[in-house]
């Protein structure tokens, strides 16, 4: 038990030593004047984890752990970001390594992104636009289940998808975007510098969706920086980490899981300064629902009176 300790404490050292977190004035505010655009959350699935699985502390805090996509209305269409669950989750899952499954939790809190949308009232192929922070099997695993949605991708992110092979991947499943073959498009970080990002691309080219590189946890791992109707932005930050903490400490994950750890850090360092110095940007990471409740839900709250099973 002491040998544990131990080793949780030369991880956590470890976890923090090589983060870099630059100056104020690096994420001074943007210029670029977006629209704001309505978004929502489509949590599909949600369950409390202790800290010490999501970040490199040794700590039984409560982590409120989800796994969810964002609507965005956008008025050329409805984006998603992160279409995470297809309707084969249960046989997604089924047929990875035993490991793994118990990582990933109980099959029976997971529930396909088709399903979620239906019970908001909205119509999966009215999707026109899908937007994967990156391509592991939590992130693109719906694609197939929204037929008309192209599916925007960088470079490094597409050319590094294209050397997987097998069922499973580096976290991801290359059958999720074989599905979605015909519907993808590749895009250049070749807009401006914002916000401490070196570069970004302008989704609709009018600010309301910004996407700009965050490395790391892949090597095209992105983030969405989304203008909102109250004038806030939200920072939809994917995996770079996958709880809060690991952006307010900073902390690196505790198991080093990521493609490339320096480069992650460098991203955990650049989202605690915008934490930090930014209080008009929500950064929140993909798998803390409790992030993801600083945003409505596309999905109505029960009337008063009703009961829920
Ligand atoms: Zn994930």
């Amino acid at each position: 038990m002491r040998g544990f300790a131990v080793l949780c404490l030369l991880l956590t050292a470890c976890a923090a030593s090589d983060i870099r977190v630059p100056d104020e004035h690096v994420v001074a505010g943007s210029r670029a004047k977006g629209r704001g655009v309505e978004v929502c959350v489509l949590m599909q699935e949600r369950w409390p984890r202790a800290r010490f699985e999501g970040v490199a502390e040794l700590s039984f805090a409560r982590w409120d752990y989800g796994i969810a996509s964002v609507l965005v209305k956008h008025p050329d269409g409805l984006v998603v970001i992160d279409p995470a669950f297809g309707r084969d989750v249960v046989r997604d899952l089924a047929r990875a390594p035993m490991l793994f499954r118990l990582a990933m939790g109980p099959t029976r809190l997971k529930r396909p992104l088709r399903d979620v949308m239906e019970e908001a009232g909205l119509d999966p192929e009215a999707v026109t636009v899908a937007l994967p922070t990156h391509v592991h099997w939590d992130h693109v695993g719906a694609l197939g289940d929204l037929p008309n949605a192209r599916v925007l991708l960088p470079r490094a992110e597409l050319e590094w998808a294209n050397t997987l092979k097998g069922y499973l991947d580096g976290g991801a499943m290359p059958h999720h975007l074989a599905r979605a073959k015909e519907r993808l498009r590749l895009y250049e970080f070749d807009g401006p510098a914002r916000d401490g990002f070196p570069s970004s691309f302008d989704v609709f080219n009018d600010g309301s969706i910004v996407a700009v590189p965050l490395p790391g946890h892949t090597p095209g791992h992105t983030a969405f920086l989304v203008k909102l109707v109250d004038g806030r932005s939200a920072l939809f930050v994917g995996d770079a980490s996958w709880a809060m903490r690991g952006v307010e400490a900073p902390v690196h994950k505790l198991i080093p899981l990521d493609h490339d750890h320096a480069q992650t850090g460098e991203s955990l360092g650049l989202l605690h300064a915008l934490w930090q110095h930014r209080k008009d940007v929500l950064v929140i990471p993909a798998h803390d629902a409790a992030a993801h409740d600083q945003l409505p839900s596309c999905v109505p709250p029960p009337a008063p009176g009703t009961v829920t099973r």
